[in-house]
């Protein structure tokens, strides 16, 4: 026994460690003396074995000797100072993590459960090789488990179920995991288990050939494509085959993922190539693929999983992973504690650890255990959600949030108008709580708005604050004060009384040029920002004037220096545009946002060259600042003139004759260009200024269209300022 286990430490660690091994050994063997296992043997061999699973994970000595002496402390007369004193510290302080858990008693009372396992992630924030020795030695005492009677039995399988299997778990060491659950289900339910077995030996014949043939088919389509990968056939473990069968109520055939094949690659573009090649290959089952690549679980793991249907209607599970993800997935946290020749650092490890330390913090939190069992039953370790827009982009949110956080989350706009939401393409109420792995649609219509449950339904402090802000936005009453104080404040600062423009008649005239349906509604959109004071004062200034048909104020914004020549009609039929109230002013269009008929335009007064006509949405009349009194309303009329310019973006990737291909639809469509400017940038995307000459916003809406119909053009926009 000495030797075999001298013969396996020798290939891990240096001769030295070796030695304290032998040690360690000879140690135990005495103390042990005399004392047999429920099998019979002699009871060294039990801590050997433990060693042997800790050599297997890859842990370092130290882990080990403790591995070799876990029961001295306990079971004979060897006190911790003497090992202390032999091994160092290190060993000392996991001997007696070991010995601590092993006092605590398992009983079937949820209470004691819970306390143990806080007890035990204490330990574990103190030294997690603690719990992997633990853990190993749990595995070895299930493997034996035959030799103590069938209670004795039942509680530990129990016992093991409960704590070390979701311990194993969280830690990632899935092989353990696995063993720990199989063993336990066949004592827990000796029939269900020998049931499976015989089931699952039943369809081995068929399962193996369709896993061969789809690991050959991926040989030869790997090395076409020169990848490196090894392939793998994988049996599901009893138990979780056993889980899903009688916790979703399933028959033995509607267990899909019996059936596994791995690949594991040399790196994480490889992962996504072979993903690729696979849904080539076989037809993906929606809703099954999960990415924990991207996501890893928060127990480290990480993998592709697809499930995908052969050519003979063989459902199979594929994993991908890369050579260093298959090792964290295999021996979990252990993999990150392997022993490593010469200096050994642990800051990466600590920090993965962090979490382990949170949990700790916030399980302090909890009023008492059966809480703490409860929320261990949640998961630990997400308190966020994932869920993914139809175009794959991953919105993440806390957990317990619904629909409506998510469309919040998203914008604004698509949150107030808000009407439902598409969960997997299902419709589901907009409280509906989200959960990783879904796919949202939001569904938006131009007259929906928030209500003010919303308030109370939401879960994200970002879509209640948005919900407040649409109604304050909203507060009638508090904007329609708000705006015809405003208004007031403009009238006085331009030299007018408010109340002498505020003609009902007149008011209601701008209500209806800008479909407002009343007075109060214009007060409100001045109040809300929607309508600006100018828009409002300038139109009701007109009014007034042509009513009292006196001059304007002395400080009158006109500079009636401007070109004042030729008649009216002349101006007007030469541009296309009048300056409402205004006869005989210069107008020229400005350059930034080049309007055209059609648009709603609005004018700004230059110094001295009359008056510039810009779009009304152009950055250059809208903001903090623009002279307000400046603006001035101007109309399209009838004109002579029978072209304006108009400047347009088109965004393409770039691809060859792509520039021919516009040219082509630009003579197409006959029309004039006075300028174009194309560049691409660094993300291979062109962009296309084209400045035409254009009839009216109708033309130009038509010309825009037709841009957009080329292929590979991704947008099409009207430039502005
Ligand atoms: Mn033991």
């Amino acid at each position: 026994m000495l030797d075999n286990l001298k013969q396996v430490a020798r290939k891990i660690y240096p001769e030295e460690s070796v030695e304290k091994i032998r040690d360690a050994y000879n140690i135990a063997n005495k103390a042990h003396k005399g004392q047999l296992r429920s099998s019979g043997e002699e009871f060294i061999v039990h801590p050997v074995q433990v060693a042997h699973i800790l050599m297997d994970l890859g842990l370092d000595a130290d882990t080990v000797i403790a591995g070799l002496l876990h029961d001295v402390i306990e079971d004979t007369d060897m006190e911790l100072e003497e090992i202390r004193e032999i091994f160092g510290n290190e060993v000392a302080i996991l001997i007696d993590g070991v010995t601590k858990l092993g006092r605590i008693e398992y009983t079937n009372k949820q209470q004691r459960q819970a306390e143990s396992l806080r007890k035990m992630f204490l330990a574990m924030a103190k030294d997690i090789r603690v719990i992997i020795i633990k853990l190993s030695d749990r595995l070895h005492n299930l493997r034996t488990l035959e030799y103590i009677d069938e209670a004795k039995q039942r509680e530990k399988a129990h016992e093991t179920l409960e704590i070390y299997a979701p311990l194993a778990h969280r830690l990632g060491i899935y092989r353990i995991k696995m063993e720990l659950e199989d063993t336990s289900l066949r004592y827990i339910d000796p029939k269900g288990y020998y049931d499976l077995v015989e089931k699952v030996a039943a369809k081995r014949k068929e399962r193996e050939a369709y896993i061969d043939q789809g690991i050959k088919v991926l040989h030869e389509k790997f090395d076409e494509m020169g990848i490196e990968a090894e392939i793998e056939g994988r049996a599901k473990h009893f138990y979780s085959i056993y889980k899903k069968m009688y916790m979703q109520h399933r028959d033995f055939d509607q267990i899909y993922d019996l059936l596994a094949i791995r690949v594991i690659v040399e790196s994480v573009k490889d992962c996504y190539a072979v993903l690729g090649t696979v849904h080539t290959l076989w037809k993906p089952i929606p809703g099954r693929f999960k990415d924990y690549i991207a996501m890893p679980k928060p127990n480290m793991y990480q993998s592709l999983h697809t499930t995908v249907i052969g050519l003979e209607g063989e459902i199979f599970e594929i994993q991908i992973r890369t050579i260093d993800m298959h090792k964290t997935a295999e021996y979990g946290i252990a993999a990150h504690w392997k022993y490593k020749e010469g200096k050994q650092s642990n800051t990466e490890l600590d920090s993965k650890l962090a979490w382990l330390r949170e949990i700790l913090e916030w399980q302090r939190d909890l009023k008492d255990a059966s809480e703490f069992m409860e929320s261990l039953k949640i998961d630990l370790f997400t308190d966020e959600v994932f869920v993914f827009t139809p175009k794959g982009d991953v919105i993440d949110l806390p957990r317990g949030a619904i629909s409506l956080d998510f469309a919040y989350a998203i914008h604004s706009d698509i949150g107030n108008r808000c009407q439902g939401a598409k969960v997997n393409g299902k419709l589901m109420p907009l409280d509906y709580e989200l959960e990783t792995g879904d796919i949202v649609e939001i569904m938006t219509s131009s007259s929906s708005r928030p209500s003010r449950d919303w308030l109370s339904l939401v879960k994200t402090n970002q879509a209640r604050n948005k919900i407040r802000q649409w109604f304050k936005k909203e507060d009638k009453e508090e904007n329609t004060d708000k705006g015809r104080e405003m208004l007031e404040r403009g009238a006085k600062r331009q030299g007018y009384v408010f109340s002498e423009l505020a003609k009902p008649k007149w008011l209601e005239m701008v209500a209806r040029k800008h479909g407002y349906s009343s007075i109060e509604d214009v007060y409100a959109a001045v109040g809300y920002n929607g309508l600006r004071v100018n828009q409002v004062l300038t139109r009701l200034i007109n009014e007034y004037k042509k009513s009292t048909s006196v001059m304007p104020p002395a400080d009158a914004p006109i500079d009636v220096s401007a070109d004042t020549k030729g008649p009216i009609s002349h101006v007007a039929r030469d541009t296309g545009v009048v300056v409402r109230g205004v006869d005989n002013i210069k107008v020229r269009f400005a350059k930034c946002c080049n309007p055209v008929p059609g648009d709603d335009i609005i004018g700004y007064i230059t110094r001295g060259r009359g008056v510039s006509v810009h779009r009304s949405d152009c950055i250059n009349v809208i903001g903090e600042d623009v002279e307000e009194h400046r603006l001035i309303e101007v109309e399209w009329v009838e004109a002579d003139k029978a072209s304006y310019f108009a400047e347009i973006r088109i965004v393409a990737d770039d691809r060859h004759s792509l520039l021919a291909d516009i040219s082509l639809a630009i003579a197409n469509m006959k029309l004039n260009v006075t300028a174009i400017n194309a560049r691409t940038t660094k993300n291979k995307e062109a962009i296309i200024n084209l400045i035409l000459e254009i009839g009216d916003i109708s033309q130009l809406n038509r010309v825009m269209k037709q841009f957009r119909r080329l292929r590979s053009v991704s947008k099409v926009s009207r430039v502005n300022g």
